[in-house]
């Protein structure tokens, strides 16, 4: 069998399949190697099994990074009309959702088997189930497996992702690759991920536990408008996962339970229009009821509206549109969509993601320090990013 190549890519996902059918397309020789029995492990089950493959736009201030600026080049040079492209060309159909999120309308297998097309019509060699043992670089780069065989080429390019649900083949083989040829790293975390609380937020929360509203989350200058949904365990669901990328430990956060309204103002309202109806009653005018009556708890003591104070209602509004929260921590790599941090951007080229000082050796998609908003960004830069190595090598 073959064993020399023009490129070798380690992780058959999003970034790889991606960097693997260019390269092949431009006639390289190309070995695409993964540990996992199938190929695209997480493209099939992302999307809830329909695949958010992109976004209609992914300018780089969807994305963050050490290096804001670093994500420019690759996304410019293959944007989300080109994966549009590719998906209608291989029949799939699909629809946008909200926010300019683009589904399959079939499933996630569909993209899967497009990109596994086209690698195999460029002549892309696969192997699966195939662990690596051990990367070295002599004049070339030598590839071992534990089944004791041995691969080389000129190029390697790392495609391994990051650490989030390791239940689907997730390592950190990228880090590893990354300290053996000394290059940077910014610490990786969970990002889009759950959020947990202590007390004194955790028992409301629990109570809640299941019922989405509407909110916008701020951290800083950052805000979602989104769907929220209360857990068992703190907060989640769109709005949620996409503030806990901005967060550190310790940070804290708002939301606003009543986006776009003013509910001091219509609290008020109420009081004086109908100063009988009791304050959780006019409050769940406004959110769903269980939530409303889970912030102003019933007490048999409690005056109607008409005879509550104003300061005591201003104070209710506030905890509507300006509850601060300090989550305790995140739901961790088991429920995390992405990775955040990564490769640090500074030692890679974002013309071809090779590293500046180990020539030939590319790191690409997620486990870059590049990580996307919610809502197909993560593949878009998947998509982006192998395309710039696979032209490259
Ligand atoms: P991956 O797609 O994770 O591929 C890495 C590959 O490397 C895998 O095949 C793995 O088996 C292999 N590998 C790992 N370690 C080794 C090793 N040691 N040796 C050999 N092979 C190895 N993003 C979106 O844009 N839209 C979505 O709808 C979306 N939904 C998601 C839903 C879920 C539940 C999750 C977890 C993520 C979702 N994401 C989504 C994020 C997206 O899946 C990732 O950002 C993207 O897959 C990253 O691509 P990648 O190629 O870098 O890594």
């Amino acid at each position: 069998t073959e064993t020399k190549f023009d490129a070798i890519i380690i992780g058959a996902g999003a970034a790889g399949l991606m960097a693997a059918m260019t390269a092949g397309q431009r006639g390289r020789r190309v070995l695409l190697l993964d540990h996992n029995a199938e190929p695209g492990a997480k493209i099939l089950i992302s999307g809830g099994g329909r695949c958010n493959f992109t976004n209609r736009e992914a300018p780089a201030n969807r994305f963050l990074s050490g290096n804001p600026h670093f994500a420019k080049s690759a996304l410019s040079r293959y944007k989300p009309a080109d994966f549009i492209a590719l998906v209608d060309r291989a029949g799939i159909a699909w629809h946008e959702k909200t926010l300019g999120q683009l589904f399959c309308d079939g499933s996630a297998q569909q993209i899967v088997a497009m990109l596994m097309k086209g690698c195999r019509d460029a002549g892309v060699i696969f192997r699966f189930d195939t662990p690596i043992a051990s990367v070295s670089r002599q004049s070339m780069f030598h590839v071992k497996t534990e089944g004791r065989e041995e691969f080389r080429a000129p190029a390697l390019i790392i495609a391994t992702g990051g650490l989030s649900i390791p239940k689907l083949g997730a390592t950190g083989f990228a880090y590893r690759i990354a300290e053996q040829f000394d290059l940077p790293m910014i610490k990786p975390e969970p990002a889009l991920v759950p959020l947990t609380f202590d007390q004194p937020d955790l028992p409301l929360m629990r109570g809640l536990s299941g019922t989405p509203c509407e909110v916008v989350a701020t951290a800083g200058k950052t805000r979602f408008r989104e769907a929220m949904i209360f857990t068992h365990r703190g907060l989640s669901g769109p709005a949620i996962l996409q503030i806990s990328s901005y967060l550190k430990a310790g940070d804290s956060f708002t939301v606003d339970l009543l986006p776009g309204a003013n509910a001091r103002e219509a609290l008020l309202a109420t009081k004086r229009t109908r100063p009988r109806v009791a304050l959780r009653t006019a409050l769940a005018e406004h959110l769903p009821q269980r939530l409303a009556h889970a912030l102003a708890p019933e007490d048999d003591q409690a005056p109607p509206i008409g005879e509550t104070s104003d300061k005591v209602i201003g104070a209710l509004a506030e905890r509507v549109q300006n509850w601060r929260l300090t989550p305790e921590g995140t739901e961790g790599f088991a429920k995390a969509e992405v990775t955040r941090g990564g490769i640090d951007t500074r030692a890679l080229s974002s013309q071809t993601m090779a590293s500046n000082d180990v020539p030939g050796l590319h790191f690409i998609g997620e486990s870059v320090d590049v990580t996307g908003w919610l809502g197909g960004y993560n593949f878009q830069w998947a998509w982006a990013s192998g395309f710039a190595a696979g032209q490259a090598v």
